[in-house]
């Protein structure tokens, strides 16, 4: 998990009058009227628009929150209700956190095993911790709760022992007893020293140790961006044996831009030559709102350093309508 700085993106899909505004509004006055009402979200999935993945993408990039595992490239992995929205298990008198479902700080980027097998409707609370509900839940007011947010201080909390053969993560010392005891109850939680999560980390150790033996330095930096799987391990790792290779802010959201411009590339000479599926016209939506977002509110660096980069990729101006919408 990546520390990232807090939200506050306006989105067109879920500000203002766009759909997920829309059916936020819906929803608030269905439960005015009835409480008990029950909501479905079927065909309401505004969470899977273009701008949403995009912009959530520009935070996470193809990398899941939780267990950092690095999705398929062709995957976009699920827009995960961290408050789950529907019901929530073993609290079935409260009814999901339905508010929060067309909230982009409510999402994150996971893999299909982290979302669907392990956490599905699951927000377990601290013991006597309340459960809020509509009519008294302020962001900065939130339940007490146990699993860590990568809004948390998560790169200090966690610490992943890459001396280990397992490289198992741990809660680091000295740390307060709350915030070990959410790294602890995340970490099992999520089964994140357990297989497939440590398999993947453990082969993250060994690509980046035989870039080390072979001097790839470029290899090594690029494994230890934000963007990558296991960065933060990869990081805690280079900060002991090679810190003069961690890369700083720039390099991060150079390699972010310039994957995200080779993708685009790849899809303007696919549309030159056969033209571009439903689902590639998509993509290359996304790919774009990823850019805006990323320059509106990067989540390390500034935003004139992505304007900077973006003029230099020559992208700049394709950018610019989706960035002003923002
Ligand atoms: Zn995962």
């Amino acid at each position: 998990m990546r520390k990232l700085r807090r939200s506050s993106l306006q989105l067109p899909t879920l500000a203002g009058s766009g759909k997920g505004a829309r059916a936020a509004a819906d929803d608030a006055t269905k439960k005015q009227a009835d409480s008990s009402a029950r909501l479905s979200f079927k065909g309401r999935e505004h969470w899977r628009e273009p701008d949403v993945i995009g912009a959530l993408h520009s935070r996470h990039g193809h990398v899941c929150a939780y267990c950092g595992c690095g999705l398929a490239d062709k995957e976009k992995g699920d827009v995960e209700h961290f408050r789950p929205k529907g019901k929530v298990t073993n609290a079935p008198e409260h009814g999901g956190y339905w508010w929060l479902a067309f909230s982009f700080r409510n999402y994150l980027v996971s893999c299909w095993h982290c979302n669907q097998v392990i956490k599905g409707n699951h927000f377990p609370l601290r013991p006597r911790g309340k459960r809020r509900t509509a009519s008294n839940w302020s962001w900065g007011n939130e339940d007490v709760r146990w699993l860590l947010h990568p809004e948390d201080d998560v790169e200090q909390w966690m610490v992943i022992d890459w001396r280990d053969p397992l490289c198992e993560i741990q809660p680091r010392d000295g740390i307060p007893v709350t915030a070990r005891q959410q790294v602890v109850w995340t970490r099992d939680f999520f089964r994140l020293n357990e297989e497939p999560a440590i398999g993947s980390r453990v082969r993250t150790k060994e690509r980046v140790d035989e870039a080390l033996k072979t001097e790839r330095f470029s290899e090594v930096q690029t494994a230890a961006c934000r963007y990558q799987p296991h960065s933060l391990f990869v990081r805690q790792m280079l900060s002991e044996v090679r810190p003069e290779l961690i890369p700083d802010e720039e390099f991060e959201l150079k390699w972010m831009i310039k994957q995200t411009a080779n993708k685009l590339k790849r899809l303007a000479i696919q549309l030159s030559r056969n033209g571009l599926s439903k689902a590639e016209k998509a993509l290359a939506k996304e790919y774009l709102w990823t850019l805006a977002a990323l320059w509106k509110e990067p989540p390390v660096g500034a935003s004139s350093d992505v304007e900077a980069l973006l003029g230099e990729f020559g992208l700049k101006s394709r950018v610019q309508p989706l960035f002003d919408r923002l």
